[in-house]
């Protein structure tokens, strides 16, 4: 049964979030600050961690930190307060998976509860991901075209990455920021396609397809 680790010191909250994923056949744990959540995080058996930012004593930045630090590598997602988004992002950049704002709905946290687990479980050792003649090999983060080496920018690797992960499939502009860039940034700029333009400059313009209306794939 699929381990689950909240950290949450409001009792309403942590208990919305047990009860939910009880329904929903999972086998949650509620700790209720910073240390015992280091502590419990660190055996090492729990699958993915929810992780809340306000916690009396030791706050959550510096729980994912120190269990970061330590190489526990257990997806986490952070719970925080819609007016600490700019910390937010920072948490993003120092380890955290993916965050939700309070107030939320318990079906949205499940989707991103499931979002992780499987993307943990499907990917363990794959450290090469590759489309006809793209490579990306994550560790290194480098990009091979046809054997040639290429060099990414941070955001460059985290798009051609999903595109890899989705081979084939469509993405559109919103799911391509939502992943990239976060859900809070404005879905009426056109970094998507500034970047699929460096992408495009680097890789050789014919690995990306444009889709009409729709948003852009990787090998179609
Ligand atoms: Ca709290």
């Amino acid at each position: 049964m699929t381990r689950i680790l909240i950290v949450e010191d409001e009792e309403r909250i942590a208990s919305f979030v047990r009860k939910g994923l009880s329904a929903n056949g999972f086998d949650p744990h509620i700790v209720a600050d910073g240390p015992s959540a280091i502590q419990a995080a660190r055996t090492g058996s729990f699958d993915l961690v929810i992780l809340d930012i306000g916690l009396p004593g030791q706050d959550g930045f510096s729980v994912l930190r120190s269990l970061r630090e330590s190489r526990v590598d257990t997806p986490v997602i952070i719970l925080t307060a819609r007016d600490s988004l700019t910390d937010t992002v920072a948490g993003l950049e120092g380890g955290a998976d993916d965050y939700m704002t309070k107030p939320f709905r318990f079906d949205e946290l499940l989707a991103r509860v499931r979002l992780r687990l499987r993307r943990s479980e499907s990917t363990p050792e794959a450290t090469l991901l590759s489309a006809g003649e793209l490579a990306l090999d994550l560790r290194t983060r480098r990009a091979q075209v046809a054997g040639r080496t290429v060099d990414l920018t941070a955001r460059e690797f985290m798009l051609l990455e999903l595109f890899l992960r989705h081979p084939g499939q469509v993405l559109s502009r919103e799911q391509i920021l939502a992943h990239v860039w976060g859900y809070d940034f404005d879905p009426g700029s056109n970094i998507v396609d500034v970047y699929v333009r460096a992408l495009r400059r680097k890789l050789g313009a014919h690995h990306i397809t444009t889709v009409r209306g729709m948003g852009y794939a990787i090998g179609r």
